[in-house]
């Protein structure tokens, strides 16, 4: 967007120096914009032709009777690396859709109490249990429903991730004042403090050998958080090392 700079009454070098500020600012702007455009158009254009490649893989597997145990276990690999690129290519353009604006919220009351136990049913099927406690009261808010279940499932499935133990994962709802309050709280390996603020940036992976045997991109906090921002929402993360990690979400109630 345009950057706008307002000094009526300034003197002139002032002025000079704002209108120079201002012409790159809005240049910078431009550029950002820019970059973010060229992610989308790249994980889009880069998604169909992978797409096409992981359906034949895929068709290639079911039919292939007489392939030897070195051809499939060649093609399993190739094949689950193409459905990881392409969710990887997915996030990016969710997070590049969701930075500028326009990712689109389709907004309505949504009764939470109802939301976390559809949740709960998607996940039973889960390694790790999952337990779900809901107050008496229904806790309404403004949200769009995929999205919301988007962020939960996202979170449930870190936690199961992120946990060895057969500990369950509590996913805990309540009402605050007119703040509705979601907790998701697992008893993993958790989270040392110096890496919580910056596990909602894109790509942050706290310790990246240990991560990568561990199926991700790095990009899921970065897109609930700009969800829940999306929102009107907040979200906050407790976490000790070999404790257990709980994060907070908070939505103002409708
Ligand atoms: P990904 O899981 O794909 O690596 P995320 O953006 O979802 O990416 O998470 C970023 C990092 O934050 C993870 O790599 C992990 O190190 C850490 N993390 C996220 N959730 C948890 C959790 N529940 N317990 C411990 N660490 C977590």
């Amino acid at each position: 967007g345009k950057v706008q700079i307002e000094l009526e009454n300034a003197p002139s070098e002032v002025k000079e120096l704002a209108q120079t500020l201002q012409t790159t600012l809005t240049d910078l702007s431009h550029a950002w914009e820019d970059q973010r455009q060229l992610v989308s158009n790249i994980s889009h254009e880069l998604r169909t032709p992978l797409t096409v490649v992981s359906g034949y893989l895929q068709s290639t597997l079911r039919r292939g009777n007489n392939l030897t145990d070195i051809q499939r276990e060649a093609l399993e690999t190739a094949s689950s690396e193409a459905e990881r690129t392409i969710q990887l290519l997915q996030d990016l353009l969710d997070l590049a859709r969701a930075e500028n604006g326009r990712m689109y919220f389709h907004l309505e009351t949504v009764v939470l109490n109802e939301l976390l136990t559809e949740i709960e049913g998607m996940v039973d099927q889960y390694p790790t249990p999952v337990k779900i406690s809901l107050p008496d009261q229904l806790v309404k808010i403004k949200g769009d429903k995929n999205r919301l279940k988007q962020v939960f499932l996202n979170l449930v499935d870190n936690a199961v991730k992120y946990s060895h133990s057969s500990e369950p994962i509590l996913l805990k709802l309540s009402q605050e004042k007119q703040q509705a309050n979601i907790q998701v709280c697992d008893r993993g390996v958790g989270i040392p403090l110096t890496h919580q603020t910056r596990i909602f940036e894109r790509f942050y992976r706290v310790d990246e050998a240990r991560s990568r045997n561990i199926g991700g991109t790095g990009l899921g906090l970065s897109i609930v958080k700009t969800l829940v921002e999306g929102m009107e929402g907040t979200i906050k993360v407790i976490s000790q090392p070999n404790q257990g990690t709980t994060f907070t979400i908070l939505f103002p109630v409708s």
